[in-house]
């Protein structure tokens, strides 16, 4: 075989080196928490601070090269270049509203995506994240629902979410703070996607990670009872409810997962949630104003009872329509007449402004580009904790 120089045996020999080269062998360090991290080190015989230091230049300083961290000797970038790599997912697109907004489009692989939404205010900086592809719980009134899921997303594209955007937006996690709060507000349910949410809002408030405070991490959910359960023993974060509705016969239309967990039980968990840590932290609880389907007096005087003595505040959200939607925006004057409802019965409430709706990023209306039309919905999904 010596000396026989065909262009397939170059050719092999070229897929050797490629092979070698490749990066799949390399263990991708982007998306994991501090204990990962530091088990990857450990692995390597490399220090736990050492870990601290690497999490540091991913999350805080936005690096994604061992070559740009510069604090760290040579011979220990060349150890992480022969064995790690740091990749973040592919960004797609971007979009700007003419109000400020912005929406990133975030590639997920198999033709999949999803996205990102950041909504400047004049305290605050909010970003909008997605847990999912796609969503199984099948709300109503929510674009998101009409697609199904798609799959979960994991850890390193829940926080890519966050890294892109701050990137854009020019700031970082270490000393401009363009980005002061991260809700999970965008396609998915959150506890859905428990395993990989929770190592997320992890990194998010690691001050290693980016460093958000409890307060500014804020997980929402449409009621997954046993996982509010988890999240409270967990990790410390602001939750808010998507209530919708004050009697179950109009969730249960609105919200299905409430003929799992009906609002009694929701509540308790809600109640469980803000007994269990010494700080008084609010729940808030979302409810999307529909024309005539749940904006009555007659409901706020309901809601207002069954939030009664807790610690609640109430975030009325004009409906945004979609195409083929049944339903459509409370008028004005309803929304104002059913806050003042709440606030004369002393329960905070307040009207989220609408968005971002000349670039659909507003609430509901992010739909990403679900390819593979294959729809799962609540029933095939397990929604009890292990
Ligand atoms: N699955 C999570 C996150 C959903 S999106 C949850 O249910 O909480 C965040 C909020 O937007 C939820 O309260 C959701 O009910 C609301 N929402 C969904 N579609 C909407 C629409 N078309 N108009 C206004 N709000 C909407």
């Amino acid at each position: 075989m010596t000396g026989e120089k065909t262009t397939g045996s170059t050719e092999q020999a070229n897929q050797v080196v490629s092979r070698l080269a490749s990066p799949v062998s390399l263990v991708n360090l982007f998306g994991m928490d501090r204990e990962r991290l530091r088990a990857q080190f450990a692995s390597i015989g490399e220090k736990p601070f050492r870990a601290d230091q690497i999490m540091q230049w991913i999350y805080r300083r936005g690096v994604d090269d061992f070559a740009g961290m510069s604090n760290l000797s040579k011979d220990l970038r060349a150890r992480l270049e022969a064995n790690f790599v740091v990749r973040p997912p592919e960004l797609l697109t971007e979009q700007l509203s003419a109000d400020g907004t912005r929406k990133w489009v975030l590639k997920v692989g198999g033709g999949q995506a999803i996205e990102t939404v950041f909504i400047p205010e004049k305290d605050r900086g909010t970003l909008c994240i997605s847990s999912q592809v796609g969503c199984a719980m099948d709300c109503a009134f929510c674009s998101t629902a009409q697609q199904g899921l798609n799959r979960n997303l994991d850890t390193a594209e829940i926080v890519a979410q966050v890294w892109f955007a701050a990137k854009a937006l020019g700031g970082d996690f270490q000393n401009e703070r363009v980005i002061s709060n991260v809700v999970f507000m965008g396609m998915g349910e959150p506890l859905a996607n428990y395993n990989a949410v929770l190592p997320a809002v992890k990194i998010l408030q690691d001050d290693f990670g980016f460093g958000l405070s409890k307060r500014r991490t804020t997980v929402s959910t449409s009621g997954l009872v046993p996982f509010m359960d988890r999240l409270r023993e967990d990790v410390d974060t602001a939750l808010a409810v998507s209530l919708h509705a004050p009697n179950d016969a109009l969730r249960n239309e609105l919200v299905p997962i409430n003929k799992k967990y009906p609002i009694a039980e929701l509540m308790d968990a809600c109640r469980r949630y803000t007994a269990h840590r010494d700080h008084k932290m609010h729940i808030v609880y979302e409810y999307v104003m529909l024309d005539g389907v749940n904006d009555s007096p007659a409901l706020a005087r309901d809601l207002a009872r069954l939030l009664n003595g807790m610690p609640a505040k109430v975030n009325l959200i004009p409906f945004n329509p979609f195409p083929e939607t049944r339903f459509k925006r409370s008028k004005q004057d309803a929304i104002e007449t059913f806050a003042g409802i709440l606030r004369g019965k002393n329960i905070l409430a307040t009207t989220r402004k609408t968005r971002g709706d000349d670039i659909d990023a507003a609430c509901g209306q992010l739909v990403g580009k679900v390819l593979n039309k294959q729809k799962r919905r609540l029933s095939d999904i397990p929604v009890r904790a292990a």
